[in-house]
């Protein structure tokens, strides 16, 4: 992957940044994506945040390279102090990490999104965490992409201020998601049940704790709700 040709996961992240925006894209790694919506000429202005030495040096040496440094301003810094409110920052990206990690990211720097349209997150696992981060704190779902990579499936869960509600089954797989019911989605969700009943087996024999009883009861309430959804 280099910044004029991005992976389909990364690519799939930018067509969710509108023209125009001032992106923060935090923990960049190497800068591709905010690089490659430049050079598209989607985006004229970006910072780039890393948290590790390492990973914000390639950004920095990859923004000198491409002769980007007066539009991309990489820093490093954890989460969203990245952001200085002077950069007029409208669109967060945060890519490539758990959904608990981008979640916390979000809380801990709560008071940078007050004049943030829009969220870009691609979870690797547990996107429940976002969604559970936009609804208790008065951000809605506007669109969402699943897609595969490598084998690997990814999700893509974008966010702008509103209050929305979703049933427990909409936060588990995402609303859109379970709307179009996606090959992909299929795929994902039928590999998610089958290691649940792998679980649940695996925990018949393994006594009687109420720990493990909750656990078992968790697990069947997960199967039967993901599960439904796959056999109509
Ligand atoms: N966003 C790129 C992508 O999707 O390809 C890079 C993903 S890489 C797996 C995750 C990056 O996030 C790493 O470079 C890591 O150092 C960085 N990171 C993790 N926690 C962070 C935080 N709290 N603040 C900024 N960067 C962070």
């Amino acid at each position: 992957m280099n910044s004029e040709k991005l992976s389909t996961r990364l690519a799939a992240v930018a067509s969710f940044v509108e023209q125009g925006a001032t992106l923060a894209d935090i923990g960049s790694d190497h800068a591709y994506l905010p690089c490659c919506l430049v050079k598209a000429g989607t985006i004229s202005k970006a910072i780039a945040g890393e948290v590790v030495k390492g990973p914000y040096e390639s950004a920095v040496r990859n923004v000198r390279k491409k002769g980007l440094s007066d539009e991309i301003t990489v820093r490093l810094a954890n989460g969203l102090e990245a952001v200085h409110p002077s950069d007029g920052v409208d669109t967060i990206s945060i890519a490539g990490m758990g959904g608990p990690l981008i979640a916390t990211i979000l809380n801990d720097g709560i008071e940078k999104l007050e004049n943030v349209k829009r969220i870009i997150t691609q979870p690797n696992i547990h996107a429940l965490s976002i969604r559970e981060w936009a609804v208790q704190n008065g951000w809605q779902i506007i669109d969402e992409q699943i897609l595969k990579e490598d084998h690997k499936i990814y999700e893509i869960i974008v966010l702008e201020k509103g209050q929305a509600e979703y049933n427990e089954l909409e936060m588990m797989v995402g609303p859109y998601l379970l709307d179009r019911k996606s090959d992909i989605f299929i795929e994902k969700w039928k590999r998610e049940v089958d290691e649940w009943k792998r679980v649940l087996d695996s925990l018949e024999n393994a006594g009687n704790t109420e720990a493990i009883d909750d656990k078992k009861e968790q697990l069947r309430n997960k199967i039967e709700l993901v599960g439904g959804i796959l056999s109509n």
